[in-house]
């Protein structure tokens, strides 16, 4: 699976490329200058924006499937769209889970952590039912044979193996070699991690380290500048677990939080919507989404369909600093 979805990237990349536009700019980059207007001055966003797992999950599909049309990721973008159907249709069946117990949050209010961080998943009834229910419930029949394959081996897998698997990905750790199980695990880790964080108080939620989601302690997948808050043109990160929005500063690398050296560029003749941030400091990117331009932007979805630009930017010797469950390409 991975190998197709490089090769077609790659063929994206060669499409896309142009020669430098500008001093310092890659190949097929085009620098995005920062408006120092916008920076600073938003302390009416609200901290987070906690998930609604029913719309956010819904909703994903749907992108994904319009993405999809005549997209030369399209095979890759329909299958997502199966896999996140099923995290819909799982919010929807399933019993709520029981909220955190008032002690857990004193305790991870008093430590200043992630009241999610650190679950244990061995032996959680709502992880082990939502990825069963996942697992019953996919309707994937263009599925590419690697990601089908996968499929199976998870449904053969114990389920204390499926809950180890699950908490590696919340440590970051997906493993290289089942990088195509850990995708339908990760999904369902989505669901059960963004239906605890919707119960969460909004307002308790205190900020943690640059790059760490303070619901649940995962890391961003992309940023957007958002249009939804008061707070006009705020920009947030978004959990590739848990679905929560946290705001952070705009010209400031989400991964080691420098301030100086940030850049943004765009592909030429692509999406002026969505770019990277790029971080002189750590050689880090994160995608950058305008949402406040296109509110259809997802953070999951779209970053998934704009890859030519992991791929730019990585000739540029950057890394990836977010992570996209659903797209993992090592
Ligand atoms: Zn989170
Ligand atoms: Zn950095």
């Amino acid at each position: 699976m991975c190998i197709a979805t490089w090769a077609t990237a790659e063929r994206i990349m060669a499409r896309n490329r142009r020669e430098p536009s500008g001093p310092g700019a890659g190949a097929g980059f085009n620098n995005v200058q920062p408006d120092p207007s916008r920076v600073g001055g938003v302390t009416e966003a609200p901290f987070v924006r906690l998930p609604d797992p029913a719309a956010l999950f819904a909703g994903r599909a749907e992108r994904l499937r319009v993405l999809a049309e005549g997209h030369p990721l399209g095979d890759y973008l329909r299958f997502l769209a199966g896999v996140v159907d099923a995290q819909a249709g799982a919010v929807v069946a399933l019993p709520t889970p029981a909220p955190l117990s008032a002690a857990r949050l004193a305790l991870s209010a008093e430590h200043g952590m992630p009241p999610l961080g650190g679950q244990p998943l061995r032996g959680n009834a709502d992880f082990a039912g939502v990825l069963a229910w996942m697992l019953d419930h996919m309707d994937l029949p263009g599925a590419p044979e690697a990601a089908q394959a996968a499929q199976a081996a998870v449904r053969a897998m114990p389920e204390e193996e499926r809950a180890a698997l699950a908490s590696g990905i919340t440590e970051g750790a997906y493993p290289l070699d089942r990088m195509a199980e850990a995708l339908f695990v990760a999904a369902a880790l989505q669901v059960h991690l963004s239906r605890l964080a919707a119960q969460l108080d909004g307002t308790a939620v205190q900020p943690s380290a640059d790059g760490v989601c303070p619901a649940c302690g995962g890391v961003p997948v992309s940023s957007m500048v958002v249009g939804w808050t008061q707070a006009s043109k705020a920009r947030y990160c978004a959990c590739s677990l848990c679905g929560t929005l946290w705001n952070h500063v705009r010209i400031k690398c989400t991964a080691c939080g420098s301030t100086d050296g940030i850049a943004y560029y765009t592909i030429e003749d692509g999406s002026k919507t969505v770019g990277v941030e790029t971080c002189a400091a750590c050689r880090s990117y994160i995608k950058h989404m305008q949402q406040h331009e296109d509110a259809g932007l997802d953070p999951v979805a779209d970053d998934v369909a704009t890859y030519a630009l992991d791929l730019l930017a990585r000739e540029q010797d950057f890394r990836r600093s977010g992570i996209n469950p659903l797209f993992l390409t090592g």
